[in-house]
């Protein structure tokens, strides 16, 4: 039996060793210089995955490495990132079994789904591993995690929510989608002049366009909340991302009653929580295992 690492890759590259759910040591990162931001962004696709590699086995410490789990921006299918916007050149990568051989050939490699290793996480950590548990990450764009981890696109963002034509502010092109209403390019496309955070501030102090807007945000957020209930049955749903903390949950919750009626599917519970890539990381790992025992 060998370790087991968990990994992240954004706009950094962050791993480190679990055990039992939990970080052992800190978490390594790359690069240290959060204002390197755009480092990983012109880095050719092969030096990223030697950089992961790298660091995956600074965290082992000279130990055989049993799996691997790396949680990775964008669409990820068959160990493939299809489709990674912020990191363009790893379209088509095959970047699970780059590692794989990378780590040469003994650890098991499993690529997932950045929210959807977070999602793992929140399982994990929170004693929820039997459970069905989906993450809305809200912010620029908006990312949906679900645990356990299961075949598909899952590109929750992208929900179509309205069928106004008019609604075309998701950053795909798309009309009508749950990002093209809550996420923050979106809402600086369609208030010009209003960052968001001035939008939520005057809706509290009561400007009537702004108020009519959180209520619509509130309702896009609620009616693809709904959309998985409805697809995918009740459970608890997380929010993160910067954003998260415009969502009142009592509002959300009264719209997706609304909208879930049928008793079987009601009951779903919301929660805030804070991003963090230690969960992330953690439920990475905790994927990488599962898949190793054909759990999911
Ligand atoms: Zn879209």
């Amino acid at each position: 039996m060998g370790c087991l690492i968990g990994a992240l890759a954004m706009e950094h590259i962050a791993v480190g060793l679990v055990e039992n759910h939990r970080l052992v040591d800190a978490m390594r990162v790359y690069p240290r210089d959060a204002s390197a931001s755009n480092t990983l962004q012109i880095m050719p696709a092969e030096q990223i995955a030697e950089t992961i590699c790298a660091h995956v086995g600074a965290a082992a410490g000279g130990q055989p490495i049993e799996a691997v789990g790396l949680g990775f921006p964008g669409i990820i299918r068959d160990g493939i990132v299809e489709e990674s916007p912020n990191l363009a050149q790893m379209k088509g990568f095959k970047l699970e079994s780059t590692l794989s051989v990378m780590l040469g050939g003994k650890a098991r490699v499993r690529l997932l789904n950045d929210a959807d290793a977070f999602a793992a996480g929140l399982a994990a950590t929170r004693g929820h591993l039997e459970a069905l548990i989906r993450v809305w990450t809200l912010g620029s764009g908006v990312g949906f995690g679900r645990y356990p981890t299961a075949d598909g696109v899952w590109e929750g963002g992208h929900i179509v929510v309205s069928l106004d034509p008019k609604e075309k502010y998701c950053g795909c092109g798309g009309r009508g989608h749950l990002e093209g209403i809550v996420g923050r390019r979106a809402m600086r496309l369609r208030f010009l002049d209003l960052e968001p955070e001035e939008v939520f501030a005057n809706a509290r102090a009561g400007d009537a366009r702004c108020a009519s807007f959180v209520k619509t945000w509130h309702r896009a957020l609620a009616a693809a909340t709904a959309t998985s209930v409805h697809l995918d049955g009740p459970g608890r749903f997380f929010f993160s991302g910067p954003h998260a903390r415009f969502v009142d949950l009592n509002m959300l919750d009264r719209y997706v009653q609304q909208m879930v009626t049928m008793s079987p599917l009601q009951g779903s519970a919301f929660e805030h929580v804070e991003a963090n890539d230690e969960i992330a990381i953690i439920g990475a790992a905790v994927n990488a295992v599962r898949s190793a025992n054909n759990l999911s």
